[in-house]
């Protein structure tokens, strides 16, 4: 008996001697946050149902890459001032581990106090830092990682602190207010290079950057909307996707003798949900997944020394696998007709037939070709129903455009979208089974993995300014937030 208790202290001494060097276990050197806004579980679920649609009957879905991480927990998005968050307060969440109020950038509800990121935090450790999006470099997401603003639309403040920010890498979209409000300000890109950035633009020579480059500022010539990247099922082949400006990321900061903090947002599967386009959220979810590939090659090389974690900051649309029209059934290979996202739809058909047709020539008629194209949907096949709707939507497409504050209902049917085109997107994925609740965002919690360096951390129900916290762990800082 003796015998065996002695044993059993020992077993625990030198479990005890084992633990110290475990609890000194190297930190998390090299250090990816990969956010999909407005991506909770029925954004990565209806990418997965639809990437098994494509080669398979079976009701069967084909993980993304991410989602087979080997750590996983839920995260709670509500603000300080809605369980509804916005990009600015979830991100600034993230950033920072704080709660502010929606449309805050790194500042507290009273707008006084200032929070330092964990960006920043980074930076001050000697880490190298990159910023990437697909949508603007100055949109809420990326900004509250480098920029703290009352308001996130105080772009031009938000560009200018970008370029003083010392970060060493910037990649994505562009400015929305490159000369300020008024056009009457210095261009941020010459801020920028005043502040020491090489400032590239364009795919070829974005992938030329060579590690040594000195500080970057990446910028995609090919733009879609809002100075942001195509939606990728419109990406021109010879504009960069999100997954090439991680793979730039790696190469000019991966050999950094202190590591790298680099956060990579997929930033269009918000707008998608947004205007309620599942084809064009799945699509933009499958590149956020090919971003994070990138990421998983690179830990590969390293693989003690690399964190990847990959999250949310909310969910947009009310999207749900099931909708009460198809029941119990889902038939997502009809997503895969839609050949273009609803931004390209009304950019190259929609917009041109308004300025050409007059008000009361214009037919629905005229544009079935196009939709055919587009959606993959005929007259034919709609309920009369549907039918109703797409005509009553046309009409309002072809009259005075719709106010939001002006009219509830059209904002309940619309979303202050084109009426066509997003009655479109809504009757194709409703004959999908996919269901939309918003045109806004909501409060269920997103879906969060790690893999690597601290990836225990990561599993079980946590808050989204638990993120920073356990980022501040992994990475050995010490929290001052
Ligand atoms: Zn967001």
């Amino acid at each position: 008996m003796m015998r065996k208790l002695s044993r059993a202290i020992a077993a625990l001494g030198l479990a005890a001697a084992l633990a110290v060097p475990a609890a000194a276990a190297p930190k998390a050197k090299y250090v990816f946050l990969f956010i999909g806004d407005g991506m909770a579980l029925a954004q990565i679920n209806s990418a997965a149902v639809y990437a098994n649609a494509m080669s398979s009957k079976e009701i069967a879905i084909k993980p993304l890459g991410f989602s087979k991480l080997p750590v996983s927990g839920l995260t709670t998005t509500h603000d300080a001032s809605s369980f509804i968050t916005d990009s600015a307060s979830a991100g600034t969440a993230m950033a920072t581990g704080n709660k502010t109020l929606s449309g805050v950038i790194n500042m507290d509800p009273g707008k006084t106090v200032k929070y330092r990121t964990i960006a920043e935090e980074a930076k001050a450790l000697g880490m190298k830092v990159g910023i990437v999006s697909s949508v603007s470099i100055d949109h809420a997401t990326p900004a509250s990682f480098y920029a703290k603003v009352p308001s996130r639309s105080d772009y031009y403040a938000i560009g200018e602190q970008l370029a003083a920010s010392g970060f060493d890498y910037f990649g994505g979209g562009g400015f929305l207010q490159p000369k300020g409000k008024k056009g009457d300000q210095a261009e941020l890109t010459e801020l920028a290079a005043k502040a020491g950035y090489k400032v590239v633009a364009g795919k070829e020579r974005i992938m030329a950057l060579r590690k040594g480059s000195g500080k970057v500022l990446a910028v995609e010539s090919l733009l879609q909307d809002a100075s942001a990247l195509h939606y990728d099922m419109d990406r021109p082949a010879g504009a960069a996707s999100l997954a090439d400006f991680t793979r730039v990321g790696i190469e000019l900061l991966g050999d950094a003798p202190k590591g790298f903090f680099m956060m990579v947002e997929g930033g269009k599967i918000d707008w998608a949900c947004h205007a309620n386009d599942a084809a064009s959220s799945i699509k933009d979810t499958l590149a956020f997944d090919a971003a994070v590939s990138e990421a998983l090659a690179f830990m590969a090389k390293h693989p003690k020394e690399t964190l990847i974690v990959v999250t949310g900051d909310h969910e947009t649309g009310g999207m749900s696998i099931g909708f009460a029209g198809t029941q119990y059934s889902t038939f997502f290979d009809k997503v895969a007709k839609q050949t273009m996202s609803f931004q390209r739809f009304n950019d190259e058909v929609v917009k041109p037939y308004k300025d050409k047709a007059k008000k009361d020539e214009a037919d629905l008629a005229d544009l079935l070709p196009a939709i055919k194209a587009a959606f993959g949907l005929e007259l034919g096949d709609l309920t009369p129903l549907q039918q109703n709707e797409l005509q009553f939507a046309f009409n309002r497409t072809m009259g005075n455009q719709v106010v939001r504050a002006a009219a509830e209902d059209a904002y309940l049917l619309y979303g202050g979208y084109e009426p066509l085109t997003v009655k479109l997107t809504q009757i194709l994925n409703q004959a999908a089974g996919i269901g939309w609740t918003s045109y806004a965002h909501t409060g269920v919690p997103v879906a969060t993995f790690a893999k690597g360096s601290g990836q225990e951390l990561f599993g079980g129900l946590y808050d989204n300014t638990d993120i920073y916290r356990k980022l501040c762990s992994a990475m050995g800082i010490q929290k001052k937030n």
